[in-house]
């Protein structure tokens, strides 16, 4: 097991010295026995809110009333959150009411799957829904009933696929079932959190197991058509614009729109994807062309995803790379004048990006010419 936080242990200590039960819980301990470090802690524990501020300075409530209390010190900080059951869910999407539950086996029963009930006291594990066979199984299943408890919250239904996409885990087929049969619910969650699921599920070793979800239709509704995910997008460089590119090109590219991606990450993939659309015969001069179009780093994107998804018997990626090491002029700003040169030399400030773009073009075929006397004579040329 890999440890968990010296901060999260002392918390723990803390909340147990004042007469508390206190254990961490979820995805930290789930992460931890799978040899990884932890990222967020959770705490679940017998105190309620007030104690756990009147015990932690540093701490601030952010979750209401029965709810969350997050808590800073020396080493990092940790969501501590009271024993908490949720009563009746009406709209797919988060409980009616939210109130203190009886102890920690009426916690662990709210929670999504069982390899997320599993508890660390600061000592042992502790684990009362049987989350520990699933975990070394490899197998995802629904705490109680699959249907009620996908019903109840359809964000379950991506954290099944995103975690079976992240940890390699086979969702149990009752549970998959209901997920797909239960996968319509998804149209009452939010754009945003379906993002972040998919985009995790996306950016995971094995993003291919999300392929049932979207084969059920169930992202039909944000113009992800019901197609295989690439099976080899796990392969791809794991950044964002890499495979998010690579998923909207090959599933659906309208849906960048729906999405909501960051302006930035869109406009990135929107031009990896323009990239793709002409791909060029793989040839130095055609390449270089298409780098200084869309730059180097765009352009090396568009070549991995030819390579690794589009399956383009070329090596596009081999050949960005010696061109980059080579040295040869492929941007204006690798040309041996500059703007305030022409200016100089007497051309109109309107026809400055024309003349500049014309001896991209000339360097682009002859990088012996990138030099201030022969790039005079083109310019000579032009202007004649
Ligand atoms: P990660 O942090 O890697 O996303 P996680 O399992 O820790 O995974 P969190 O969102 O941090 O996910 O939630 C912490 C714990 O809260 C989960 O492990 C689970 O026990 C519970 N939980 C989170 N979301 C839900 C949900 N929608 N329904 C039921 N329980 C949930
Ligand atoms: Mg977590």
């Amino acid at each position: 097991m890999h440890p968990l936080p010296t901060h999260a242990i002392e918390m723990l200590n803390i909340l147990r010295n004042a007469g508390f039960e206190a254990y961490a819980v979820g995805g930290c301990v789930r992460d931890a026995l799978l040899g990884f470090e932890p990222t967020d802690v959770d705490i679940t524990t017998s105190a309620p809110s007030d104690a756990i501020l009147r015990l932690f300075p540093a701490s601030v409530q952010t979750g209401g009333k029965f709810m969350t209390v997050t808590v800073i010190n020396a080493g990092g900080k940790a969501e501590i959150t009271p024993f908490r059951s949720d009563g009746g869910y009406s709209d797919s999407r988060r409980p009616d009411k939210v109130s203190l539950a009886s102890g920690l086996y009426e916690d662990l029963s709210r929670r999504d799957f069982t390899i997320n009930t599993l508890c660390f006291d600061g000592e042992n594990i502790i684990d009362l829904l049987d989350g520990s066979s699933d975990l070394y199984a490899g197998i995802i299943r629904c705490v109680g009933e699959p249907r009620q408890r996908f019903g109840e919250d359809a964000l379950r239904i991506m954290r099944a696929f995103r975690f079976s996409a992240e940890l390699g885990f086979t969702i149990e087929q009752q549970t998959l079932d209901a997920a797909l049969s239960l996968s319509p619910n998804l149209k009452n969650i939010s754009v945003e959190r379906i993002r972040d699921e998919l985009t995790k599920a996306l950016l995971s070793r094995s993003p291919e197991r999300i392929t049932p979800l979207l084969e059920s239709n169930a992202l039909v509704f944000l113009g992800i058509a019901p197609s295989p995910v690439p099976d080899k997008l796990g392969l791809l460089s794991c950044n964002p614009t890499a495979r998010l590119s690579a998923f909207f090109y090959t599933c659906g590219r309208d849906a960048v729109e729906s999405f909501k991606v960051p302006t930035r990450l869109k406009r990135d993939i929107q031009r990896v994807c323009a990239a793709l659309d002409r791909l060029p015969e793989p040839d130095i001069i055609a390449i270089k062309r298409e780098m200084s179009r869309f730059s180097a780093e765009v352009f090396a994107i568009a070549a991995e995803i030819a390579e690794t998804i589009l399956q383009k018997p070329y090596e596009y990626v081999k050949l960005c790379r010696d061109i980059v090491l080579s040295g040869e002029p492929y941007r204006i700003s690798d040309l041996a004048v500059n703007g305030d040169d022409l200016k100089a030399a007497g051309i109109q400030e309107n026809q400055i990006g024309s003349v500049l773009s014309a001896l991209l073009d000339a360097v682009i075929e002859s990088p012996q010419l990138n030099t201030v006397k022969d790039l005079n004579i083109i310019i000579g040329r032009l202007i004649d």
